[in-house]
Order: structure tokens, then C-alpha cells, then sequence
């Protein structure tokens, strides 16, 4: 019987060895990951965990389902080293474990740049359970807490700290929240709206270091800034961990390279989920930091190591959740030069169409989760929309789709 090997146990890993088996796979499946606990899900980290609406973490399975399924686990134990040519991993603590196939899905960690105090007690960021834990225990009404970059991490802690009654103060480089992903116009609606619940921002200006007597005190920013506080959170983007194919003939770059089938460029060798850097049908090299896309990539790698040869094209989809606002977005749009707007800016209530070159590329909505959806089709199937009818709320975008096959 085959042996498979997972390394990385949480979203695109625990999806893919529980797909091994509901696929039927009766080989051996082993799923290795740093982290102690059990795959959990990361959004409510920022949300519901971090507001203290839920106080365990949602795993993915029960926990008692991996051994129930027969499946292997290494949770607390690291992946060290690949030996591609004699198809073994070798841990942290010296265990050596045969594959037949692997999958390589060690995900993201946060940035850290170099920035005096960054290490200092009350500098947190946050990506792990233990993270979120940390913040909420400072998170006590009447904090100040000062947020170093205002991208989706950076503006749902935000929201969920003032939920708590946490005074927050955010600096930000570029010149509006999230302007990278959504342009300046976009990225104003939701500045207005943390506004509107008492956050103090600056824009155009960034962490220059972190000060306090044996813990965090004050912030000094590029511009001359002096921003006091009880804590500080910094969210400032992810890198891909590929230290594990270090040495081995797996291509790299910004991410693991895979072809259409998720598979590296060694045979019998996938990645998924934020690591992974896919060949994507529509959207060409990306690697995407979402959910839905991990989830997803954990499903199709496992069926491509059983040899099924499916095509990843998912037409990508996140959500975010901000006070009573739900954010959604599908597709994936790196640039564009034309929005159109369906509703209202300023009434946060509205969908909006990025195209480039007359095509469909991106859909953003906030309160208005229905065109989302209805836009995904579109998306994957690179229409171009008469800019009229994307404009009207009355235009029903399904009329759009290709005719299924
Ligand atoms: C606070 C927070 C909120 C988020 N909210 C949203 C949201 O609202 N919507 C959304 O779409 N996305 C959200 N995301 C993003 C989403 O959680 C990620 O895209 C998803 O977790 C990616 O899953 P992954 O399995 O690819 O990688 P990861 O979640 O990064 O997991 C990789 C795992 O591999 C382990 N690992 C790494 N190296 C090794 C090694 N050598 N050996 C063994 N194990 C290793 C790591 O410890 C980790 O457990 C959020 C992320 C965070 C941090």
C-alpha cells in the first residue's frame, strides 16, 4: 500500500489528507504539522475567537476524527528536510518517514521587518491561536492599542478591538485601508467606516520603532509620529514558508511553482493552499492567501494524488467581516482600469466591477453579498459586461453566463 505525506496540518493540509480518505484512499496517510493542535480555522482568529463570541477554536474535523480515519498524525513536530531523489522526510527530531506522494502545504507566515522593539512584550502580531490569545488578553476596555498596517488582518483586529472597547490608533503606508487590493475610491469607503467607530488613522505613514520600558509604550513612526499605547499589533502581509525544499530540486519563487495540476515541477511532489504558486487557467501565476482557496487546493491536490489530473480553476473567493459590514470578493485583479459601481458608496451598501480591457476581472461588495456569486461564472469565463448593465441593480448578471457544458 501507498504511503502519502502531508506537511503542514492546517487548512490546505487537514483538507487534503480528510479528502484522501473520503476519496477512499486505504494506503497510509500521514499529516505532519508545527502547530500542537488539530487543522482549526484562522478567520474567526480576527473575529469571533478574537471578540470572545467563541471560545474554542473551529477545527476543521473533530479532533478525535484523525486517528478514527486512521490517520497519522505528527502535530508539534516539524518537517526538516525533503530527500526528493529517496522519497523521505526527515523531522525535527530525527524521524524518517517514506513517501510514495507528498504534499507540501506549510502556508504563510506574517513579515517581520527589521524595526527596533519589534520584539519587545506587547508588539504582537497575528497568525496562531496562541496570537489571538495574546491580543484578546490585552484587549481589556479602555486599552489603547496602536495597529501597524491596515490590510484585511490589520482592519478586522480593528473592528473586533473596538467591539471590545479598545481605544485604536492605526498607521498606515499607503494612502487609504487595503488600497493595494481595492484602488484609493474603494479603499476611502472603508476608511469612512472605521472612522465612523472612533478610529484614529494616519495614512502615508509607517513604523519606524517600537519603544517602552521592558514592554511596549510607544510607537515612533517615519513621520515624525509619537503614538502612545498599552499594546501594538503589527499586520504588515505574509511570505510563503518553503524553507522545507530548501536544497531539493523543487522550483521556487514568491511560493512553491505548480503546473494547472498543483503538482511542482518533481513528479509525485504537490503544494497547495497560501504556499503554493499555481498556474491558473484565467489569472495566470498567482498565489493566493484565502480560505476558500486553501480549502479548495486541498481537495484537488488530494484527488491529483490519486492521479485524477483535475485542473484547478477556481474563480477564487474570500469574505471579511467588519462590524456589521460583510465584505466579499471574487476573482483575482493585480491591476484594472475601470470600476463600476452597483449601489450605493455611501451607503456601504454596493457591489463593484474591476475590468481590464473591457473584461470581467474581480468583483468587490460590501453588504451586497448577491452579485458576488453571480459574478463568479463571469469571471472564470472572462466576459466582457457592457458597463450599463453591471452598473444597474436591476441587470441580472446570471443572464451573462456561458451556458454551462
Ligand atoms: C487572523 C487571520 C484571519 C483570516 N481571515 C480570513 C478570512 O476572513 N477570509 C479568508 O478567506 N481568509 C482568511 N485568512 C487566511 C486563511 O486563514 C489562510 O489563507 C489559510 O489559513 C491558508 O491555509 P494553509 O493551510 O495554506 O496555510 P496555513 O494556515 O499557513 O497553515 C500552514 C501550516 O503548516 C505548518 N508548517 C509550516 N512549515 C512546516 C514544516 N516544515 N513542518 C510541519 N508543518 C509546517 C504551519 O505551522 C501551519 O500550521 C485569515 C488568516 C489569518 C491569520
Amino acid at each position: 500500500m501507498p504511503t502519502f505525506l502531508v506537511i503542514g496540518a492546517n487548512m490546505a493540509g487537514g483538507t487534503a489528507a480528510a479528502t484522501l480518505r473520503e476519496e477512499g484512499f486505504d494506503g497510509g496517510v500521514v499529516l505532519i504539522g508545527q502547530e500542537p493542535h488539530p487543522p482549526y480555522e484562522r478567520p474567526p482568529l480576527s473575529k469571533e475567537y478574537l471578540r470572545g463570541e467563541e471560545q474554542e477554536p473551529r477545527f476543521i474535523r473533530p479532533p478525535e476524527w484523525y486517528e478514527k480515519n486512521q490517520i497519522e498524525t505528527r502535530f508539534g513536530q516539524g518537517a526538516q528536510r525533503i530527500d526528493v531523489a529517496g522519497r523521505s522526510v526527515e523531522l525535527l527530531d530525527g524521524e524518517r518517514i517514506a513517501f510514495d506522494s507528498l504534499l507540501i502545504a506549510t502556508g504563510c507566515r506574517n513579515r517581520k521587518f527589521p524595526l527596533p522593539g519589534l520584539d519587545l512584550p506587547g508588539v504582537h502580531d497575528l497568525r496562531y491561536l496562541p496570537d489571538s490569545d495574546a491580543i484578546k488578553a490585552a484587549a481589556v476596555p479602555g486599552a489603547r492599542a496602536v495597529l501597524v498596517g491596515m490590510g484585511f488582518i490589520g482592519a478586522e483586529v480593528t473592528a473586533s478591538l473596538r467591539s471590545r472597547g479598545v481605544d485604536v490608533t492605526v498607521v498606515e503606508f499607503a494612502e487609504t485601508p487595503l488600497q493595494r487590493v481595492l484602488g484609493a475610491e474603494l479603499g476611502r469607503v472603508l476608511e469612512g467606516l472605521h472612522r465612523d467607530h472612533g478610529v484614529t488613522m494616519f495614512f502615508r505613514d509607517g513604523a519606524e520603532r517600537f519603544e517602552g520600558d521592558g514592554r511596549f509604550e510607544v510607537l515612533h513612526t517615519k513621520e515624525g509620529r509619537r503614538i502612545e499605547g498599552d499594546f501594538a499589533v503589527v499586520g504588515v502581509g505574509v511570505e510563503p514558508v518553503t524553507d522545507v525544499v530548501r536544497g531539493t530540486d523543487v522550483a521556487v519563487d514568491n511560493g512553491i511553482l505548480v503546473d494547472p495540476a498543483l503538482e511542482t515541477n518533481v513528479p509525485g511532489v504537490f503544494a497547495a493552499g497560501d504556499v503554493a504558486r499555481h498556474d491558473h487557467p484565467v489569472f495566470g501565476r498567482i498565489r493566493v492567501e484565502h480560505f476558500d482557496n486553501a480549502m479548495k487546493m486541498g481537495q484537488a491536490a488530494a484527488r491529483n494524488m490519486l492521479g485524477r489530473k483535475e485542473v484547478f480553476d477556481d474563480p477564487h473567493w474570500f469574505w471579511s467581516d467588519q462590524y456589521d459590514v460583510n465584505i466579499q470578493m471574487a476573482g483575482f485583479a493585480t491591476e484594472w482600469d475601470d470600476v463600476i459601481v452597483r449601489g450605493s458608496l455611501e451607503e456601504r451598501s454596493f457591489a463593484a466591477f474591476l475590468l481590464k480591457d473591457g473584461v470581467l476581472r474581480s468583483t468587490f461588495t460590501m453588504n451586497w453579498p448577491r452579485d458576488v456569486r453571480r459574478s463568479m461564472p463571469l469571471i472564470k469565463a472572462q466576459v466582457r459586461a457592457d458597463p450599463k448593465m453591471l452598473a444597474d441593480p436591476e441587470f441580472d448578471l446570471r443572464t451573462l453566463a456561458p451556458p454551462k457544458e
